[in-house]
């Protein structure tokens, strides 16, 4: 059992240790970190969940993505009055307009109704125990709060909420929210249509629709277009996961409307053509780059609802493909970046195509999501990263309900070109980068990972794979090893422990790096012989997750 938090892997490692299995332990963690990371994740966000299953050996997902309203404009995030898009940060994602319809509620009924043993009243009840009790304030709770507190005291129920007495909550104090553990307790007693239909249906879309805002606020908090009939139709599709291979290992991770899967997929099959086992780090790590920076381009080509838009995922996770993308990886020198998307629909695996300038996309995504990984007796196994996007999410609160609603629409692209695959549309999930990842041997489940970080999320998960399955670090070296991020832009983002070991040979290679002070919040666990687990969080990023086992090794 692993997450970001040690009273969230707590509830969870409780259920294990009394029988409840991953599906089980992962939705009772899930709720809650809704109550311990209420910024990260909630009832009112969404994510996507990936299961094995000892019993039938299948990895299948449930993709509880938020979806746009149907009243949704394209151009829902032009300011009318300027006629300019609204600026990023604070003022667009502090707003209705940027709220999906959620989808962690029903993604929770749904993998406990399909692998769990427990009901969701169940489920639900350490969480809202947790919420009345309270836990205490840390320093990352309190530094959020404080990031944030311009737009959180914008609107009067968050600020209620999160800023008690006009300031955030100090490091040590005890933070209660009742509010949330009458929701929990509601969902509950009267099962997740609580949630998609009735009062509190009505009270989230008047929310979204006006939000309760501050009258001395300066920030224009624009409405958004969720209606009871967008939550009554909610559903949280079953995705076929998808599927690569390295070497002899099948990785399996999130289909569209996530990136993940495929983004991750695709590197790893232009890395497989590589020793890197053999090769020094810098010279390694310079592949990794290479390959995400390739992976990015193809998924800024293609990415997007692939309820809305066709998405190659066949291609883009084709042998044959990476044969050709691999054609402009020099292992003497970084390509100029970005680097143009290949033609996923025209490919042969013949190094032919002159390879041109790619574009670098506008990248709003946050960093802040969060993630957990269970294993359970019987082998199970749940992967599942949720999120309300922002710090924070949309900073609005449904009155009296005690969580915050999301700000996963900016998650579009906003080119507002016709041709983007993740171009605002109603009734269209956002891309995502969410990469729950399990990797098989032979059938069996060796490894799963995944990590909160926007976009970073890919790099992350690929390069703890990397490191874990090709280079032959352990696992906990694996998720210690300073990291770094290359989306195809000029610039790699990097850990400044990184640029110090490895900046130096690869700048003489052609990369240029901006430091970053860290890089995901990535929770995994690896399943040795023997069923032997190691359970992995980070040991100082996010101030350190916290991993368990039932039965530690003496
Ligand atoms: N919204 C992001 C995504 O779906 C996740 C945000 C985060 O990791 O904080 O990829």
């Amino acid at each position: 059992m692993a997450s970001v938090d040690a009273d969230a892997s707590r509830v969870g490692l409780e259920v294990l240790r009394k029988g409840g299995n991953a599906t089980d332990a992962a939705v009772a963690t899930a709720a809650a970190l809704g109550v311990t990371e209420p910024y990260s994740a909630g009832i009112g966000g969404g994510g996507f969940f990936v299961h094995y299953s000892a019993r039938t050996g299948e990895v299948e997902t449930i993709d509880g993505r938020e979806k746009a309203p149907a009243a949704m404009p394209h151009d829902a995030f032009i300011d009318p009055e300027t006629g300019e898009e609204y600026p990023f940060f604070p003022d667009m994602v502090t707003s209705g307009a940027s709220v999906g319809v959620p989808g962690t509620p029903l993604t929770w009924d749904k993998a406990l109704r399909t692998w769990g043993t427990r009901s969701l009243a169940q489920s639900l009840r350490p969480a809202a125990r947790l919420a009345r009790k309270g836990f205490v304030v840390d320093e990352t709770f309190r530094q959020q709060t404080v990031d944030n507190a311009e737009r959180f005291a914008a609107i009067d129920s968050t600020a209620e909420l999160f800023l008690p007495g006009g300031s955030a909550p100090e490091v040590g104090s005890r933070f209660r929210n009742p509010d949330l553990a009458a929701t929990y307790d509601l969902l509950g007693r009267n099962g997740v249509k609580a949630f998609y239909r009735g009062p509190l249906a009505a009270e989230i879309a008047a929310t979204v629709v006006q939000p309760p805002k501050n009258e001395d606020t300066d920030l224009p908090v624009p409405a958004g277009w969720v209606t009871t009939e967008d939550l009554a139709g909610y559903t949280a599709p079953d995705r076929e996961p998808t599927r690569s291979t390295y070497r002899d290992l099948d990785v399996y991770g999130m289909a569209p409307p996530s990136s993940g899967g495929t983004s991750v997929g695709e590197a790893l099959n232009i890395l497989e053509r590589y020793d890197l086992a053999a090769m020094s780090d810098p010279q390694a790590y310079h592949h990794m780059l290479e390959a995400s920076a390739i992976a990015f381009a193809d998924r800024g080509a293609y990415l997007g609802d692939a309820d809305h838009v066709e998405v190659p995922v066949e291609a883009l996770l084709d042998d044959t493909f990476a044969t050709e993308r691999a054609c402009t990886l020099d292992a003497e020198s970084a390509q100029p970046k970005p680097v143009a998307a290949e033609d996923a629909y025209d490919y042969d695996g013949v190094c032919d195509n002159a390879s041109g300038a790619g574009e670098t996309a506008r990248d709003t995504e946050n960093l802040e999501t969060t993630n957990l990984t269970v294993v359970d007796r019987w082998g199970d196994v749940v992967e599942y990263t949720l999120t309300i996007e922002q710090t924070g999410g949309s900073g609005i609160t449904v009155p009296g309900r005690g969580f915050l609603l999301n700000n996963e629409l900016t998650d579009f692209s906003t080119t507002y070109r016709a041709d983007d695959p993740n171009r605002i549309e109603p009734n269209k999930r956002p891309r995502s980068s969410m990469s729950p990842t399990i990797v098989l041997s032979d059938g069996r489940p060796v490894l799963a990972v995944g990590s909160p970080g926007g976009s970073t999320i890919i790099t992350t998960v690929l390069q703890i794979l990397v490191d874990r399955l090709a280079r032959d670090r352990t696992l906990p070296e694996a998720m210690a090893a300073p990291r770094a991020s290359q989306r195809n832009a000029a610039s790699t983002g990097a850990e400044p422990a990184f640029i110090e070991a490895y900046g130096g040979p690869l700048t003489e290679l052609g990369h240029g790096f901006a430091a970053t002070a860290e890089l995901g919040a990535a929770t995994a666990i690896e399943i040795g012989p023997g069923g032997l687990l190691t359970s992995t969080a980070e040991p100082w990023r996010r101030g350190g997750g916290s991993a368990m086992v039932v039965r530690p090794l003496d």
